[in-house]
């Protein structure tokens, strides 16, 4: 399977399927994956542990003082991608309930973007990586040569998003979920720095109906069309 060397960016609206997406199509192709929302998510987990997020409130300034020294970054393990903080391993506690509360306020900060998008760059800079995020083709990659932007129904993506954290044994609801996921696409969508908004040049995936081998379909058309690509790489999923 012959794809040059490109970046990927992948955005969209919260609980689309944008990470298992790009794993996937990572796997498929060969590409490093880089998820920008939970480098948002270990900047928020790091807050609430110093206690500088607390009761409904981020401290700005206690906050930026926590993230400097940080030393968050990605492992590649047993073909996954995971995020860890100095030596120790966090992707499951940046999943929780607490840290999507906070994230979008976090996220909204100017100083922890720049702070994440020079990490970013950083880590990418490899090149041949496809990366998930908010602002990605428009912000952080505007010169990616292939971007996506992912929707659905909200009532489809609270319903998967739900089951995910009553797989994980999380205590919420269904409207709590919707609710928070609402209120994430609200203020990522509105914030002054960088909000969510589709590339002009990126292509709509709108997957309320697609199964995930669907989407991958969809993505190899996409993938032939572009780059011409004539073989399959039979798919495994
Ligand atoms: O993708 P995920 O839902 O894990 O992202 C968590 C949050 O991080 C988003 O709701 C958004 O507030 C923020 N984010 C962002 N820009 C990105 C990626 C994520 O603002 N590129």
């Amino acid at each position: 399977m012959n794809i040059p060397d490109i970046i990927i960016a992948v955005d969209g609206y919260s609980s689309t399927g944008k990470s298992t997406f790009a794993k996937l199509i990572a796997t498929e192709f060969a590409f490093l994956y880089l998820d920008s929302g939970a480098m948002y998510r270990g900047v928020t987990l790091a807050g609430l542990e110093a206690g500088v997020i607390a009761d409904g409130k981020i401290d700005e300034a206690a906050l930026l003082s926590v993230m400097q020294p940080l030393d968050l970054h990605f492992c590649q393990e047993d073909g996954a991608t995971r995020l860890y903080l100095g030596a120790r391993c966090i992707e499951k506690e940046i999943r929780g309930w607490e840290v999507s509360q906070y994230v979008s306020p976090v996220s909204a900060i100017a100083a922890v973007r720049s702070w994440v998008d020079d990490k970013l760059h950083a880590f990418a800079a490899g090149g041949r990586v496809i990366m998930d995020g908010r602002d990605i083709g428009t912000t952080v990659f505007p010169n990616a040569e292939l971007k996506i932007f992912m929707t659905a129904d909200e009532q489809v993506r609270a319903r998967r998003r739900y089951d995910e954290l009553a797989a994980k044994g999380e205590k919420t609801t269904l409207e709590e979920v919707l609710a928070n996921l609402k209120d994430r696409d609200y203020r990522d969508s509105h914030r002054e720095t960088s909000p969510l908004r589709q590339a002009a040049d990126a292509y709509v995936l709108d997957n309320t109906h697609m199964t995930l081998h669907e989407e991958v379909v969809w993505m190899l058309g996409l993938l032939q069309g572009k780059f011409g690509l004539l073989e399959s790489p039979g798919l495994k999923c």
